[in-house]
């Protein structure tokens, strides 16, 4: 464990703040340098299995990864360019055919793919059920015809995992009836629109139009009608990873932040000397600990092959608060000088936010944990 977060930790630092600030601009700039140097150095496949090319590590590993990755101060910037080949390819990993795997799986272990992964829709929000991106067979064939919004990386991305339904919503069972497609992004298909946003500029979000996308039935992953169930499988693990990215950020605004107050000398002492200013990031040190244990223990959970919904949930919620908080306070100490770019807080404080909203929002988390948890009705 201690050799990945080493060697995560060493090619991270390779990249500066100055090369995240540079990327962060306005239009954003993919930083292809970093995702070359990770897929060279094999990271892609970490938890894929060493026959294609993977390197067979656990979650725990993936989410140390992650977090020293986020910890460098490459924020969801870099994060967000990594995790989308970590995680995004697990429905394929452990529902694909044999044959699909053969086919996909080295070339996604290296990096030579990149990924868009489309699941949300404008009308649908969280609840997926309500899709109306539809897949209709036609002889051998898939043709996928909707509307899917803030699909990462579909700038750039030449294949595209897509959940589309392909049969009407049942009340009954509102989730069976979707299905998992790996595509290609066949821009003659797929009308990619940029959304300008709040933070992470060096990674695209976007709109997309799917208008008669063609997809062969080899490309279908698993079984028709339970594409959804298939991602629930995902989602535990990216929950842990999401939470270390975030504790990562959280760990990276409080260096800074630390630095700072020991350096700036107001009232002829430095500011960390007044508690007003030490004891809130004292208390963030101490609550991004206690997220980063929960974090672990979900991790360890999963790798052992033990339920770990709720860990898995409460690490995602505490994770992100307490990521958001540090970083937050970063900021306060800072005074005026954490609006301005060179002191980088300002991106961090800006990429960790997202992090309450997505990929599952902290009012989701709550409604997983108040129903399957504590046992009160479903409200979701
Ligand atoms: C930068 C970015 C990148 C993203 N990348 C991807 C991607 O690559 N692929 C992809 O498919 N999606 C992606 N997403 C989408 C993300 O997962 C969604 O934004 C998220 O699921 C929320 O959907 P929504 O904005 O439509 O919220 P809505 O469904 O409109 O909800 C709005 C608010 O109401 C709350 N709410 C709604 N219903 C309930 C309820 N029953 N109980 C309590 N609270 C409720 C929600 O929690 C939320 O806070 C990305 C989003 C962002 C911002």
């Amino acid at each position: 464990m201690n050799d990945v977060r080493e060697a995560a930790r060493k090619l991270s630092e390779k990249f500066p703040l100055s090369y995240w600030r540079e990327h962060d601009k306005d239009p954003g700039k993919y930083p292809w340098e970093f995702v070359k140097a990770f897929a060279a150095a094999g990271w892609m496949g970490i938890m894929m299995p060493e026959e294609v090319g993977g390197m067979n590590l656990g979650l725990s590993e993936a989410a140390i990864l992650m977090q020293e990755i986020a910890a460098s101060g490459a924020g969801m910037s870099g994060a967000s360019a990594i995790h989308f080949y970590v995680f995004p390819p697990a429905p394929i990993l452990k529902h694909g055919s044999e044959e699909m795997k053969r086919r996909l799986l080295p070339q996604l272990a290296k990096g030579e793919h990149l990924m868009a992964f489309g699941v949300t829709e404008p009308t649908a929000g969280v609840d997926t059920s309500r899709i109306k991106t539809r897949a209709e067979k036609k002889g051998d064939r898939w043709v996928i015809n909707g509307q899917k919004v803030w699909s990462t990386n579909a700038q750039n991305a030449n294949k595209y995992l897509i959940l589309a339904r392909t049969s009407p919503r049942d009340e009954k069972r509102p989730l069976d009836g979707m299905t998992l497609f790996f595509a290609d992004m066949d821009r003659k298909h797929c009308d990619v629109r940029v959304i300008d946003k709040l933070g992470r500029a060096a990674i695209d979000s976007n709109e997309v139009f799917i208008d008669g996308l063609e997809v062969p039935e080899e490309n279908v992953i698993g079984e028709v009608g339970k594409g959804f169930h298939y991602l629930l499988d995902g989602l535990n693990p990216e929950r842990v990873v999401v939470a270390t990215e975030c504790i990562g950020i959280g760990r990276a605004a409080l260096k800074l932040a630390t630095k700072y107050a020991n350096e700036r000398v107001i009232f002829d002492r430095p500011i960390g000397k007044n508690q007003a200013v030490a004891h809130p990031l004292a208390e963030a040190w101490m609550r991004l600990e206690a997220a980063d244990k929960v974090a672990h223990h979900a991790a360890m959970l999963f790798d052992a092959g033990q339920p770990c919904g709720a860990e898995s949930n409460t690490a995602k919620f505490l994770g992100a608060d307490a990521g958001w908080q540090a970083a937050d306070q970063a900021m306060q100490t800072h005074g005026g000088y954490a609006y301005a770019k060179e002191y980088h807080i300002e991106r961090l404080w800006r990429e960790v936010r997202l992090l309450r909203l997505a990929p599952v929002s902290q009012e989701m988390v709550c409604n997983f944990i108040s129903n399957k948890v504590l046992g009160l009705p479903k409200s979701y």
